[in-house]
């Protein structure tokens, strides 16, 4: 077996059942994405979305295509026939446009309510009030081509593990109080976006419930 296989293997010793590998496979070529497919990974997350639709055309129909980074509202068409998730949806613009192309596709479509919660202002996503608002309204219910599913975020990029596990509870927290209220009657909405190559075992810890892992699968990117 090869080096991407020996790394997905490892990583899921690391990984508790109801935590779900989202391999990470952005730039990275068709042979890696085949490789980790023959030893059982079924789940890939891209970020942009005409490499995500030739990887969709190229490769077997079973994977489920997660579009994990910023989606731009004019490129949601292409991907709406297919894709499984959308990790990163920002405003409630974008999810409108998601739900429209739902409906012209005829599915719900998975989504996530991404929040910011690092500390750079260059990371997208709803801020906590702004997330409790939506939420509150009616607006995050009148939606029928969606579905939403939990929220996810990114932690500022450190090295200081402290500050990353503060911003995961913090999420959790946020995660948790939308659900025992606003979203109690919903069940499906039941997912936890957070963890990347460098912090995923923190936020496994925290309660993520999908981690987001490229390079410690696939190797650095150029
Ligand atoms: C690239 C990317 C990842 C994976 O990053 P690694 O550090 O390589 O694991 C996770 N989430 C998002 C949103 C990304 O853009």
């Amino acid at each position: 077996m090869g080096r991407i296989s020996d790394n997905i293997i490892e990583i899921n010793q690391h990984i508790p059942q109801g935590v779900q590998l989202v391999a990470v496979s952005k730039t990275k070529p068709i042979s890696d994405i085949e490789e980790a497919y023959t030893i059982g990974q079924r789940v890939f997350g891209e970020n942009k979305v005409q490499e995500m639709e030739d990887k969709f055309r190229a490769l077997p129909k079973d994977i489920e295509w997660h579009l994990i980074g910023h989606l731009q509202s004019n490129k949601v068409k292409y991907i709406a026939p297919f894709v499984a998730m959308i990790h990163a949806v920002d405003s409630e613009q974008l999810l409108r446009i998601i739900d429209k192309e739902g409906v012209k596709n005829n599915r719900v479509i998975d989504c996530l309510i991404q929040i910011h919660i690092a500390q750079e202002d260059s990371k997208f996503g709803f801020s906590e009030m702004e997330a409790l608002d939506f939420f509150q309204s009616n607006n995050s219910k009148q939606y029928n081509h969606v579905c939403i599913r939990g929220l996810m975020g990114m932690a500022t990029f450190t090295n200081d593990n402290q500050q990353i596990r503060l911003e995961f509870k913090s999420l959790k927290r946020l995660f948790d109080s939308i659900k025992t209220t606003s979203m109690s009657e919903a069940d499906s909405f039941n997912q936890l976006s957070m963890g990347m190559s460098g912090d995923y075992q923190i936020g496994i810890e925290e309660g993520s419930t999908l981690v987001r892992v490229g390079s410690a699968i696939f190797g650095d990117r150029h």
